[in-house]
Formats: C-alpha cells, structure tokens, sequence
C-alpha cells in the first residue's frame, strides 16, 4: 500500500553520505530536506522532496508530519542481549575498587552470565531478549543485532541461535533482527586452549548451523588469551566456504592485528578498536570492512574511547553500536550513547547519524538501508521535534514515535 507523509520539519536524507560510500563526511552530507515529503509502499522508497514538490497523483494520500523529523533507521549493529540474571553487584563492586580478576577469582564476570544462562531455560531466555528487544525499539531504533556467546557449550549455543531466530521470526517485519554467531566468546575452562575449543564446539555447531539457515554471521572474541589470529582465520576460512559472513572483536584489550585480519577475510566489521594501530587504520579505510565503536562500553569500564578521528580522517566507514551486554555495557539505548560520544569522539552530525544508520546497516551487510533516496528499502526512524539538532542536544530524552 502506498503511503505519502508530507510537512516533515525535516527529512534527514544521508544521500551525500550515502554517495560518499560514508567515508569523510561533512555535516551537508546529512542532505536535509525542509518542510519535506515522502512516497514508500511496503518494499521502497518512491519519491522524497520538498512538500511544494510532490507530484501530484500522490496527493490524495497524504498524511501531515508537521512538527516531526524522519531519519533513516537506527541500527544497533552489536548486542548480546540474549543472557540470564545480572551483574549489578559485581558493578558496585567494581565501582569501589575491586580488581577484574578478584571478581572472575569469586566466580563474576563472564562466568556468571554463562552459569545463569545455562540456568534459564529457552522460554525465559526468549521473554527476557523479548523484553530489551521492546525497550530497544521504543528509542527508535529498528535493526538490532544480537549475539549468541553466553552459552559456551554445544547444546546451549544451539539453543540461543534458535532462540534468536525465533525472535528474528517474531518481530519481523517490524523490528529486523540480525542473528550472529558467537560461540567463541570465550574458552570455557573445561578445554585445554582455544584450539581445541573450536575444533569440538565452534565448527562443528557452526556447520550444524549453515544448512539450517539461521545464522547471518559468526562472530570471534580475537584476543590475548581468548582467540588468536590462528583461530580467528580456521573460523573465518569455515565461514566463508559455507557461505557466512564475519564480524571480528578486534583490537580491543590489546593491538593485535585483528582490524588487517578483519579487511582480508572481508568481515563486515571490525568492532571495538580502542588499541588499533595505524596500519590497522589504513587496512580498514582501503577496505569494505565497517569499523564499529562501541564507546558505551569504554564510558562505563571507565576508560578511553577508540581513536574515532585517526579512524574517520584516515577514510575508514565508521559505526556507533551500543554493545549492550550484562557485564561492560548495561545500557539500551543507542541514541543516548552516540549523543554522550559525540563530543569525546569529535565527530559531526553526519558522522554521528551515518554511524547508526547507513554505516551500521553497511556493518550487518544491509547496503539498500540507512539513506532515505528512490529505491532504498522503506526504514524509517521517525521523531516528534523540531531538528535533527535536537534529538542529540536533548541527550536522554526519547522523541520517538511510531510511524502512521
Ligand atoms: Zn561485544
């Protein structure tokens, strides 16, 4: 069915981003339109321009938007949001000074979540993502990404992509959700390295997985004492012969070569970042690869943020995601991060608004979203305010609403 809004205060476009692949942007790469219109049906975008502009077989259908501003569509391209119980203790404990490794020695950390999640059974899994998944939403934020990785087992990583391809079926079309495959978060203590690891749980279920159809993409924690390149390139090689896209933790704790490892096996994004080195830097601006800051999680380890200008002034694609997980990153609001960031990571407005929309739908591989232009798939944020401006200026408050 079509649909035509028109008196929008603003139609943020992103066209000049869009035509820029979302490299080196300045802010008149947001390409707004004033006092604009737009036509969609279910599967695109039709005509967009100012309201005095609307062709005029459209304009029976018309809606008023007066006092409104459309974005294309906030993407959340990093969450783990698929865990039981959580980690309020461990910080407070944490916040009066009690070491990582005492917290891991008394059974916190990582290992809490993935004991709990192991815990919960698959209903109380799916209600509890159902719950964030909605909460997500209400910011207006459309896309989200989620990881599976608290499992840590065979049965139990089966069960959270499953459950994550249930909610994938449920929220459809309405909230699209990205399944991604991260049973190498973490070795569980039972193995004796990483290697083994993988080679018992990771690809096996990973091939258990590919002919099922569930999976969008795996994930890797690469990492000293985690996963090393040699295990990062076993997993991406599998991957890519089954047909399966890469996201890469990379660069995080430590440089290790994770953001040259991300551009050569074409992975969707390189996430994290906050140790890159300048090669690093230039293997992602020469590459596809979308290199996705996770400033919230840096903000609430109390520590600092990813080199976003070196990233962003070298020509790499740039991405803000929300990393909402139970241990790092308890926040679910994406807009309320990137609002905070944007001054520590002195980015503009049009690379603040293409790193949720079109560089973060570019990170999940979805190249037709995240600029409002002819032919682009119909994925909308829409917020009742006056100015793009305004959405950020007023960090915390939620201006959206539901589109007619
Ligand atoms: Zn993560």
């Amino acid at each position: 069915m079509l649909k035509a809004l028109t008196d929008l205060n603003e139609i943020v476009t992103l066209k000049g981003a869009h035509q820029k692949d979302g490299r080196r942007l300045t802010s008149e790469d947001l390409s707004i339109i004033k006092d604009g219109a737009i036509v969609y049906d279910e599967t695109k975008i039709l005509w967009v321009g100012e309201t005095s502009r609307l062709p005029e077989q459209y304009r029976t259908l018309t809606q008023s938007m007066k006092g409104h501003v459309l974005t294309p569509e906030i993407v959340d391209s990093h969450t783990h949001i698929v865990f039981a119980g959580d980690r309020a203790q461990e910080y407070a404990d944490r916040l009066s000074g009690v070491s990582y490794e005492e917290i891991a020695k008394r059974g916190g950390g990582i290992l809490l979540t993935m004991k709990q999640t192991n815990e919960a059974t698959r209903e109380e899994l799916f209600q509890s993502a159902c719950e964030r998944i909605e909460r997500i939403y209400s910011y207006g934020i459309g896309t989200i990404e989620i990881k599976s990785g608290y499992g840590l087992n065979f049965d139990k990583e089966y069960e959270v992509s499953l459950i994550i391809s249930d909610l994938k079926k449920k929220y459809a079309p309405r909230i699209q959700i990205f399944n991604t495959y991260l049973a190498a978060h973490d070795v569980p203590k039972s193995f004796e390295n990483s290697a083994s690891y993988l080679k018992e749980v990771v690809i096996p279920l990973l091939e258990k997985l590919a002919p099922l159809k569930v999976i969008d993409a795996v994930d890797i924690f690469h990492e000293k004492n985690y996963f090393d390149a040699q295990d990062v390139e076993l997993l991406f090689s599998r991957a890519k012969e089954l047909g399966i896209e890469r996201k890469i933790h990379a660069d995080e704790l430590n440089e290790n070569g994770g953001a040259a490892l991300a551009s050569r096996f074409e992975a969707l994004s390189a996430d994290h970042l906050l140790k890159i080195s300048p090669e690093g830097i230039s293997a992602l601006a020469q590459s596809k690869t979308v290199a996705s800051l996770l400033p919230g999680t840096a903000f609430f380890l109390g520590k600092p943020l990813a080199p976003a200008r070196a990233l962003l002034d070298g020509g790499a694609k740039v991405a803000i995601a929300s990393d909402y997980n139970p241990g790092s990153c308890h926040c679910d609001n994406l807009l309320l991060i990137a609002s905070v960031a944007s001054a520590q990571l002195k980015i503009n407005q049009a690379e603040l608004w293409s790193g949720i929309t079109l560089n973060a739908a570019a990170a999940l591989g979805l190249l037709k979203q995240g600029a409002i232009i002819p032919g682009m798939r119909p994925r909308f944020s829409l917020f009742k305010t006056e100015s793009l401006s305004h959405i950020t200026y007023n960090w915390g408050r939620n201006f959206s609403v539901t589109l007619p």
